[in-house]
């Protein structure tokens, strides 16, 4: 097969951790018969640097043209970056919010699964997390409270503030329908988040996803109360398979779900459309205090990389092989810096991503 992918390296360590992951990605092509064809794009500060703006409409189209996008991170140190003396529209994070919208990325996908071997750094008991967990928290990405009619306004002499929240059902049967075909690639299992005891949006939510799972007999689908799911991610994490969700629900949960596993360095994401297309990179930001040092983790962007392979080329054996792949140099005790534990060995970003690499079986 051929893999048509376009590449945003981007700004701080986002060059260094996309390099290991292609890397990655190059070997699982010559172990399982694909080519990689790779199209470079600019974006956030690097597009800044050539081209005065941090997305240009030409990217877009080149972006649309591909099968999907593997991204580092962009952006700089807000402190002592040039690119933030530009007016708010023509920073680096504008490109990303333009790109998202052009793209029609309403689902965001971000895995938490906490490896055995560094369960150290998760802050449960042990207890809770002996044997490690892995959910996949799906989030509505356009829509809610964050999209809605908001104004202050005086009335009777008192500052007002309203947001709206608002779902149609076609929005809800699209992430819907999303989450459903995730957890067929996965245990069958989907946690549907709501605030049904209250809400009207989320009494819609519930009634459209259980038209949904009608179209999905071998998955199990239940219900749960938003407050309850901030509960048990903490309580039983191990329960959850795919956790479905609203905007701000999923903003919240995923945030809490990503802290419970521990390192920032680990933590993959994807964002889709409508189609197979995916934009897909790591949960971290540049961290420009260690770029250039070569010492980042790029296993968060090597993982991306295995959901790409998974969500928008059905290549599930190939993201095996990835994810397998890390497993193992973790449990061989090889550590970068962030995850790094006494009696590991430390290694750098580009040691990480040959060991990777060279366990692509
Ligand atoms: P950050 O995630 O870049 O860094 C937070 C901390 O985590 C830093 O100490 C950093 O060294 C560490 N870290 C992050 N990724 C790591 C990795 N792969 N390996 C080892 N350590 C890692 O967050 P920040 O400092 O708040 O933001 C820095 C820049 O990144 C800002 O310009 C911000 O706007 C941008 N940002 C971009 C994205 C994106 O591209 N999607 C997301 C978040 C932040």
């Amino acid at each position: 097969m051929n893999l048509n992918i376009g590449v945003i390296k981007g700004d701080g360590i986002g060059p260094e951790i996309v390099t290991e992951a292609m890397k990655v990605l190059d070997q699982v092509g010559k172990t399982y018969g694909h080519t990689c064809d790779y199209t470079q794009l600019l974006m956030g500060g690097a597009s800044i640097d050539v081209h005065g703006v941090p997305l240009t409409d030409e990217t877009v189209a080149a972006a649309k043209s591909c099968d999907a996008v593997l991204m580092g991170s962009i952006g700089g140190d807000a402190k002592t970056s040039p690119w933030y003396q530009l007016e708010p529209s023509k920073r680096p994070e504008a490109g990303l919010l333009r790109i998202r919208k052009e793209l029609n990325l309403f689902a965001n996908l971000r895995p938490a699964v906490l490896y055995d071997e560094l369960k150290g750094a998760c802050p449960l008991k042990e207890e809770i997390t002996k044997g490690g967990f892995d959910m996949m928290i799906m989030r509505e990405l356009t829509g809610g409270l964050y999209f809605g009619e908001r104004r202050t306004v005086e009335e009777n002499g008192v500052m007002t503030a309203y947001d709206s929240l608002t779902y149609n059902e076609e929005e809800i049967r699209r992430i819907a329908k999303r989450g459903f075909d995730i957890a067929m690639k996965r245990r069958k299992k989907v946690t549907s988040v709501d605030k049904a005891n209250v809400l009207d949006s989320s009494r819609l939510w519930r009634k459209v996803v259980e038209e949904v799972a009608k179209e999905y007999p071998k998955v199990t689908l239940e219900h749960m109360l938003v407050d309850n799911c901030a509960m048990q991610l903490v309580k039983d994490p191990k329960q959850f398979d795919v956790i479905l969700t609203e905007n701000m629900f999923g903003d919240i949960l995923s945030d809490e779900a990503s802290m419970v596993t521990g390192s920032i360095g680990m933590l993959a994401s994807a964002s889709l459309n409508e189609t197979k297309f995916g934009l897909y990179e790591p949960s971290g930001g540049s961290a420009p205090d260690i770029a250039g040092k070569g010492i980042a983790n790029p296993i968060a962007t090597i993982l991306s990389a295995a959901m790409m392979l998974r969500f928008s080329f059905d290549l599930d054996k190939e993201a095996d092989a990835i994810e397998q792949a890390v497993s193992r140099v973790l449990k061989e005790g090889y550590r970068t810096i962030d995850i790094m534990s006494e009696g590991k060995q430390q290694v750098d970003t580009e040691k990480m991503g040959n060991l990777i690499a060279g366990y692509i079986k």
